[in-house]
């Protein structure tokens, strides 16, 4: 398996949670219930935590929500961040619930002062600052002059960037990650490459309204995922006009995709083709199913036939090629049994748990 050389940041703690320097990639998402509900809140973060998410971010667009946060950061059982926009004074309040991080938008906060309040306090908490440009509330444009042409979006969003970050710097602040998060995937990936050959520091990376389920999943896909194959990013978020909860499987699908981290089992499915003769389509969905619920790190391979079918079995920890009537099913490269078609998804079950069982004793 290839590894992918990842860029060197600088850690950062949001609370219990590493983000950058040598920690693995952490998958974050933001719940969509009104942040004033404490209960609905809480239960969303719980879903999200279920799944696989490490950080959680909640909205807080006024003081009732900013009144919230004490509640939702006791009882949530992964780190909450503090999404603030326009009012510095929702930071400090969020800061003073004993929020594990904030995220600013330089777009909307533009008078430095505030911003050096909010710094004071967020580093007398140890509190990580998330410098988060959006394409859509960039700074506006200083006058141009006779003939001059404005700068490209992926420009403006990184000097809206730098201007806060200089500001923090300034301040002897390093607890920084920085975000450019745009629709448009080139102009998210130059914004996300310039940032990374500018500063140290740990990069939360992302499309910003993305779109629905699928074609937003995709947008997700190519944006993140290409960045993260040039090894920029340290904390990702997908985001989708969909359930929060469809962010955190999409996350981590990109995240095995490029061997960055496996959660869950890792299904090598054949596309199936005028070769096949059995129903595979339902059987490797079946196995799916099956590996996603017990949640270990499994590779299974399900292939409908004899020409790729070995080949591809013999990579995962289990698999099976599977035939007319009956299948071989293999084990780490060997095949262990052959077993009728009816007993192609128990066969596979029992070899998992075998798999599963070894790997947990070491
Ligand atoms: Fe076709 Fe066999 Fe390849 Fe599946 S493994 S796509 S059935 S050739």
């Amino acid at each position: 398996m290839m590894e992918i050389q990842r860029r060197t940041s600088r850690p950062v703690w949001v609370g219990k949670v590493q983000v950058g320097g040598d920690a693995p990639i952490v998958v974050q998402s933001m719940t969509n219930t009104s942040t004033a509900d404490v209960q609905a809140t809480v239960r969303q973060i719980n879903e999200l935590a279920d799944l696989g998410c490490e950080i959680a971010r909640v909205a807080v667009p006024d003081r009732h929500a900013a009144a919230a946060l004490p509640d939702i950061v006791r009882h949530s059982p992964v780190p909450v961040v503090a999404d603030i926009h326009y009012d510095y004074r929702l930071a400090l309040a969020a800061l003073k619930a004993g929020v594990h991080g904030l995220r600013l938008n330089p777009g909307n906060i533009r008078d430095p002062e505030k911003v050096r309040i909010v710094v004071r306090l967020a580093r007398e908490r140890g509190v990580p600052i998330r410098v988060g440009v959006n394409e859509g509330s960039l700074p506006p444009l200083p006058p141009l002059a006779d003939g001059e042409m404005p700068p490209p979006k992926w420009q403006r969003m990184v000097d809206a960037a730098l201007w806060e970050v200089r500001i923090l710097e300034e301040m002897g602040f390093d607890q920084i990650k920085v975000s450019l998060k745009a629709f448009d995937v080139p102009t998210t990936i130059a914004a996300y490459r310039e940032i990374a050959r500018q500063t140290p520091y740990a990069l939360h990376i992302g499309i910003t309204e993305a779109g629905t389920l699928r074609s937003g999943s995709i947008r997700n896909a190519v944006g993140i995922g290409l960045l993260l194959a040039e090894g920029i990013g340290d904390t990702i978020r997908v985001s989708v006009s969909a359930d929060p909860k469809e962010e955190i499987p999409i996350a981590y699908d990109i995240l095995r995709a490029l061997n960055l981290r496996q959660r869950g089992p890792t299904i090598v499915a054949c596309p199936t083709c005028g070769r096949i003769e059995v129903d595979l389509i339902p059987l490797a969905l079946r196995v799916e199913e099956h590996f996603q619920k017990l949640g270990q790190p499994i590779t299974v391979a399900v292939m409908g036939c004899v020409v790729n079918g070995p080949g591809e079995a013999r990579e995962a920890d289990i698999g099976i090629a599977a035939g007319k009537g009956k299948g071989a099913i293999f084990r780490s490269g060997q095949v262990v049994r052959v077993v009728d078609e009816a007993d192609y998804l128990s066969a596979l079950v029992e070899e998992g748990q075998k798999v599963i069982a070894e790997k947990a004793s070491g």
